[in-house]
C-alpha cells in the first residue's frame, strides 16, 4: 500500500487537531480511520443558493440571507450574562442585526465584504430584524451549500469539516474507486473522487445530485448483493425433492374455499418443492388472508411426499394457536402434529423428541425451541417461518444451518412498499395474496378522544349482549412508564377498574407478557371458546390471534402505536362474517397523530397503510434494522426512490449472474462491504 492510502487506515488521531478527547467522541460515532471519516455523509445541508431578503422571512423562521457589513458595532451588549457582539448588514432590500456570540468569528468579519448567513431570524422591536449566531460563509466562497453532520459530545461541524478536508487532501494523492468501470459507466455514476468533494464540500447543484445518487445507489448495491449471495448459497441441490401429490382431501376438509391468491401461492410452493432448488420463498398477505391454510397444505403436501414439516412462530401464544389450527385440519387425516415451545415440560419434549427422531411426529409447531440442539429430525424438509418481519435477517441466515438444506417458506403479515420489498427480500421469491377471503365486511374504524370513552364503553356493551366478544389494547399509563413490570401492572389496574366500573357483571380477564404460558393458553382457549367477554391485553395479541367472533376492539393510548402496528392491532377483529368496529382513543392533538388516525380510519388497505407509514416516517426510519432486520443505510437526503433501486436490483443481478462469490478483484471493496454487513450472523456471515 502507497504511503497516502496507508495513512487513510491508521487511527483517526492521525489527523490535525485529533487528540484523545475528540478521538472518543469519533468513536461513538463509529468512526475510527480517517477512511471511515470519508464516507461519513452528511444528515443534511444548508442551502446557500438560494438567498432570500430578511424583510421575507417571519420571526422564528430559518433563512439564508446574502449581504454586506456595514457597520461593526464597538463594545459588547450582554444577554444573560453571555457577551453578544453585533454588525449591522445590509441585503438587496433592508438594513439587519447580526448577533453573534464568539468573538473570534467577529473579529473574522469585515466591513465592506459580502457574506451569507444562515440562521434563525427575530423581530427586534418594531421593524428592526435580528439574526442570532448564523452559520457565515464568504459570499464568493464558491460553495452552494454546507455540509451538516449527525454530532456528538465534543464534536462540532466545523470541526468534522476540517477533518474531513485533511482526510480528503490524503485521499486526493491517491485516489482510488470502489466501484468498476463497466458500472460507473452503465448506470452514469460520476467518478469516487468527485463524488466524495461534492458530498462533503458541494459547489455545483449537478454535481452535488450526481454525487448524491451515486453514493445511495453504491449502498443500495450492496444490501441486494448481500441478499442475492444468501440466496446463491442455498442454490445447492436439496435432497428434499418432492412429487407432485393431490392434497384435495385437505382442502375439501377446510369449512372454505381457498381465494385465488391462497390457490396459486399453493402452486407456487409445491411447485418450488418439487424442484432441486430448495424453496425460498415469502408468502406475503394481509392480516386475515389466510396463510395458516396455506402453510397446512404446504405441510401435507409434505407429508404426503413422506417428509417432516416445522412451522416456527415468534410467540408462544401464536404458536399454540397455530397447534391447535393445524392439528384440527391434519389430525384426521392421519397427520401427527406436535407443539414444542420454551415451556413444553421435560417428560413430554423427551416423548416428542423420540416422535420427532423417528418420523411418527410428522409436523411440529413451535417457537425457537424447535431448533435446539437436541432436537433431531427425521427428514425435515420444510420450514416455515410465520410473521418474518419479527426475524430479521440474521436470523432468517442463521435458520438455514439448522437442517440439510430444507424448502423455507416464510410468511409475513406486513404489506411492504414495493420499492422496498425488492431491497428487504431480494434473496427471495414472493408469492402475494392480494384479496381477503369473501364476504369479509371492512372494519369500521373511529379515533375519539377519551371524553367519548364512556360511549365507547356502551358500544362495547351492546355487542357484548348481542353475544359478542371485544378487545381492549391498554400501553402504558404513561411515557416514563417504560418497563414490562409497569405494562402489566397498567393492565391489571385496567382490568380490575372496568370489572368493578363499565363492565360489571361481564367476564373480563387480562393478558400480558409476563405471564406463564400456561395461564396464556389458557385464557386465550377460554376466550376462543367464548366464556370470557372482554379481554385486556399489552399487545401480545399483536400478532396472530384468531378469534372470529371478537367484533369491537379499544385502543387505548392509539398514538403510541405506528400506523403498521395499529393494522396488525386492528386485524384481531373482523375475521368472521359479521361486522367488526376499532375505536381508537387518544388525546394528542398533534399533526402527526391526527394524520395517523385519520389514514388508519380511512382505509384496511395493508399496502395503502404502509405506503402511509413509509411517508410519515421516512425510509431513513423503515431502514432501521429494528423494523425489517435489514442492515442500517446512510441515507442522503431523502435520495431513494424507486427508479435507482430497480437500477441497483438489476446491476446486482447482473454480478451475480457473472461473478456470484465477487471473487474478480474490482469487485474487492464492495466484496468487504456486503460482508460487513452481515457481521455478527454467525456461521452464515460471507468471508
Ligand atoms: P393470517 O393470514 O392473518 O395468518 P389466518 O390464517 O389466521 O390469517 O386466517 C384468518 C381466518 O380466515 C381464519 O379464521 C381462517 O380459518 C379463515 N380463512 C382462511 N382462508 C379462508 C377462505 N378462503 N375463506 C374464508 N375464510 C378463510
Ligand atoms: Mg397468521
Amino acid at each position: 500500500m502507497d504511503k497516502a492510502l496507508e495513512k487513510l487506515f491508521q487511527p483517526i488521531g492521525v489527523l490535525r487537531k485529533v487528540g484523545e478527547k475528540r478521538i472518543r467522541a469519533y468513536e461513538k460515532l463509529g468512526i475510527k480511520r480517517p477512511y471511515d471519516l470519508l464516507f461519513y455523509f452528511p444528515r443534511t445541508y444548508i442551502d446557500f443558493s438560494a438567498p432570500v431578503s430578511v424583510l421575507e422571512v417571519d420571526s422564528g423562521e430559518y433563512a439564508c440571507v446574502k449581504g454586506t457589513i456595514i457597520k461593526k458595532m464597538h463594545g459588547v451588549t450582554s444577554q444573560k450574562g453571555i457577551p453578544v457582539y453585533k454588525a449591522i448588514v445590509k441585503d438587496y432590500k433592508v438594513n439587519f442585526t447580526v448577533a453573534v456570540y464568539s468573538l473570534y468569528t467577529f473579529e473574522q468579519l469585515l466591513e465592506g465584504e459580502e457574506y451569507c448567513f444562515y440562521g434563525k431570524v427575530f423581530t427586534n422591536g418594531r421593524l428592526n430584524k435580528e439574526m442570532h449566531s448564523p452559520y457565515i460563509i464568504k459570499a464568493d466562497s464558491g460553495y452552494i451549500m454546507k455540509a451538516v453532520y449527525p454530532l456528538t459530545t465534543g464534536l462540532t461541524v466545523g470541526m468534522i469539516s476540517a477533518n474531513i478536508k485533511e482526510t480528503l487532501d490524503i485521499y486526493d494523492e491517491t485516489p482510488f474507486e470502489t466501484l468498476p468501470f463497466s458500472i460507473r459507466e452503465k448506470y452514469s455514476l460520476i467518478y469516487l473522487p468527485t463524488a466524495l468533494h461534492e458530498i462533503h464540500f458541494p459547489d455545483n447543484k449537478e454535481r452535488f445530485e450526481q454525487a448524491k445518487r451515486r453514493f445511495t445507489f453504491e449502498q443500495l448495491l450492496v444490501i441486494m448483493l448481500g441478499m442475492s449471495t444468501l440466496r446463491y448459497r442455498s442454490r445447492s441441490k436439496t435432497p428434499f425433492v418432492m412429487h407432485d401429490a393431490g392434497i384435495s382431501e385437505l382442502t375439501e376438509r377446510f369449512p372454505f374455499t381457498l381465494t385465488e391468491g391462497q390457490r396459486q401461492a399453493v402452486i407456487d410452493i409445491c411447485g418450488d418443492m418439487c424442484g432441486e432448488v430448495p424453496m425460498n420463498r415469502l408468502l406475503q398477505g394481509d392480516v386475515g388472508s389466510g396463510k395458516t391454510a396455506v402453510a397446512t397444505c404446504a405441510c401435507f403436501f409434505a407429508y404426503k411426499n413422506g417428509f417432516q414439516s416445522v412451522i416456527m412462530s415468534p410467540t408462544e401464544i401464536l404458536a399454540y394457536q397455530t397447534y391447535k389450527t393445524l392439528s384440527d385440519w391434519l389430525e384426521p387425516l392421519g397427520v401427527k402434529v406436535a407443539l414444542l415451545t420454551g415451556s413444553t415440560k421435560t417428560k413430554e419434549r423427551n416423548i416428542l423428541r423420540k416422535g420427532i427422531a423417528d418420523g411418527e411426529i410428522s409436523v411440529v409447531v413451535g417457537t425457537h425451541a424447535l431448533f435446539q440442539k437436541d432436537i433431531e429430525y427425521k427428514n425435515l424438509a420444510l420450514v416455515i417461518t410465520d410473521e418474518q418481519h419479527r426475524f430479521g435477517v440474521s436470523q432468517r441466515t442463521a435458520l438455514a444451518d439448522k437442517s440439510k438444506l430444507p424448502h423455507k417458506l416464510v410468511m409475513s403479515a406486513t404489506p411492504i412498499p414495493r420499492t422496498m420489498s425488492l431491497m428487504i427480500y431480494g434473496d427471495l421469491d414472493i408469492s402475494v395474496i392480494r384479496e381477503l377471503p369473501k364476504g369479509r365486511i371492512p372494519i369500521e374504524t373511529y379515533a375519539v378522544t377519551s371524553k367519548l370513552r364512556e360511549r365507547a364503553y356502551g358500544f362495547v356493551r351492546n355487542r357484548l349482549n348481542e353475544g359478542r366478544q371485544a378487545y381492549i389494547v391498554c400501553p402504558l399509563v404513561n411515557e416514563t412508564e417504560k418497563s414490562e413490570k409497569e405494562e402489566w401492572q397498567a393492565v391489571v389496574a385496567y382490568t380490575e377498574k372496568i370489572r368493578k366500573g363499565a363492565f360489571k357483571g361481564y367476564k373480563v380477564e387480562y393478558l400480558h407478557g409476563k405471564m406463564k404460558t400456561i395461564e396464556k393458553e389458557e385464557i386465550m382457549d377460554r376466550f376462543k371458546r367464548g366464556e370470557i367477554n372482554i379481554l385486556v391485553s399489552t399487545t401480545v395479541v399483536e400478532v396472530g390471534v384468531d378469534v372470529p367472533n371478537a367484533v369491537v376492539m379499544i385502543v387505548e393510548n392509539a398514538e403510541r402505536f405506528g400506523l403498521s402496528q395499529l393494522h396488525q392491532l386492528r386485524g384481531r377483529v373482523g375475521r368472521g362474517s359479521e361486522k367488526s368496529y376499532c375505536i381508537l382513543i387518544t388525546d394528542n392533538p398533534s399533526d402527526e397523530t391526527r394524520e395517523r388516525m385519520r389514514t388508519i380510519s380511512r382505509t384496511t388497505n395493508g399496502f395503502e397503510i404502509a405506503e402511509a407509514d413509509l411517508k410519515l416516517r421516512g425510509p431513513g426510519d423503515f431502514f432501521g434494522s429494528r423494523q425489517h432486520g435489514l442492515p442500517p443505510i446512510k441515507l442522503i437526503d431523502n435520495s431513494i426512490n424507486e427508479e435507482i433501486m430497480i437500477q441497483a436490483r438489476e446491476c446486482a443481478d447482473m454480478i451475480m449472474k457473472t461473478d456470484p462469490a465477487l471473487s474478480s478483484d474490482e469487485y474487492g471493496i464492495i466484496k468487504s462491504e456486503v460482508a460487513k454487513l452481515f457481521e455478527g450472523a454467525g456461521e452464515n456471515s460471507l468471508n
